[in-house]
């Protein structure tokens, strides 16, 4: 199922509110994209990042069915625990086995996931809004094996309909990934494979879904890669987006590739949530300039 929009939620009189639940919650860039978004559709409305601990998920996430509450942003750790807590999933989130979004509807609480959808508009924005990403040929390679992982595998997949080999630091959780993967499109598979198994010169996409290079800059998923084994014209889309350039991007732009980072992604997932919750298209210009000056 698709998540309906209550357009009446929008133009009440009441300040509407909306939260990040997560833990740690202190530096998240999602306030300041939402609440520029309130500001530039005109809603009276209010984003709060909230640290919630594990054992703290169940009664959070029963508050968001008060009146005025749009719904949530689940992040690290809540995103999967979340699942068994609402009402109704989205196929998205049923698909990928996370929630990102909740939805308040009357009571009721809808999960979603908007970081596949997210990703597929940034893949998108990258080709210049055309739809060559969906329709060229060629594999995805997934470097991960968690929540953002799926997410990815379910862009590879369902949205761009392709092959997608999944490679993981633990090669046990792709293995487990790929098998538990219930795809839409049966015309497209998942595999759990090494660096070594990857047939490289038909894959058209590398998606880090990994955190490496997160934490530590000098950090890669693909240490000591040759990437001429890639076409000269695959992406690598690293999720990562601090710092802007990370060590893999820099790698493959060197070997004379385009490399792009995860800002787009985290502006259109939030662009997606926000749209859930408000029934608003909010230019993702909006939420990439609230961005502006909290990434380097
Ligand atoms: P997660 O569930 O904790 O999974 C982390 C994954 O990264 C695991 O597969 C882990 O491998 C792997 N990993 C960690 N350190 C590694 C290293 N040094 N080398 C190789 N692999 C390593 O995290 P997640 O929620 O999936 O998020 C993954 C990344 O995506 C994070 O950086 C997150 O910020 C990013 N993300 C970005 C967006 C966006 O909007 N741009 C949205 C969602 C997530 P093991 O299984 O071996 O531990």
């Amino acid at each position: 199922m698709q998540v309906s929009v209550d357009h009446s939620l929008a133009v009440t009189g009441t300040t509407l509110r909306a939260f990040l639940f997560a833990d740690p919650a202190a530096h998240s860039l999602s306030p300041r994209m939402h609440n520029a978004a309130f500001g530039w559709a005109g809603i009276r409305g209010e984003y709060e990042a909230r640290q919630v601990p594990a054992a703290g998920l169940r009664d959070a996430v029963a508050g968001l069915r008060q009146p005025g509450t749009l719904g949530a942003n689940l992040s690290l750790p809540h995103k999967e625990s979340a699942l068994t807590l609402l009402d109704t999933l989205s196929d998205a989130a049923r698909a990928i086995g996370a929630v990102n979004t909740i939805a308040h509807r009357n009571g009721r609480l809808i999960g979603d996931n908007t970081d596949a959808p997210g990703l597929m508009s940034a893949l998108l924005d990258i080709q210049g809004g055309s739809t060559g990403v969906r329709t060229s040929d060629g594999s995805v390679v997934v470097l991960g094996a968690g929540g953002a992982a799926r997410a990815a595998v379910y862009t590879g997949v369902v949205l761009l309909e392709r092959d997608v080999y999944v490679v993981n630091r633990t090669h046990a959780r792709a293995q487990e990934l790929a098998q538990t993967w219930t795809a839409e499109d049966a015309e497209s598979t998942v595999s759990a494979v090494t660096l070594s198994e990857v047939p490289w010169p038909e894959v058209r996409l590398v998606i880090n879904a990994s955190s490496a290079g997160l934490a530590a800059p000098d950090e890669t998923p693909l240490p000591d890669f040759d990437f001429h084994q890639l076409p000269e014209e695959a992406l690598v889309y690293d999720m990562v987006y601090k710092p802007a350039e990370t060590r893999l991007m820099r790698e493959a732009r060197q070997a004379g590739l385009r490399a792009e980072n995860g800002l787009g992604m985290l502006a259109h997932q939030a662009r997606l949530a926000f749209e859930v919750w408000t029934g608003r298209d909010v230019p993702v210009g909006v939420f990439l300039d609230a961005l502006a000056g909290a990434v380097s």
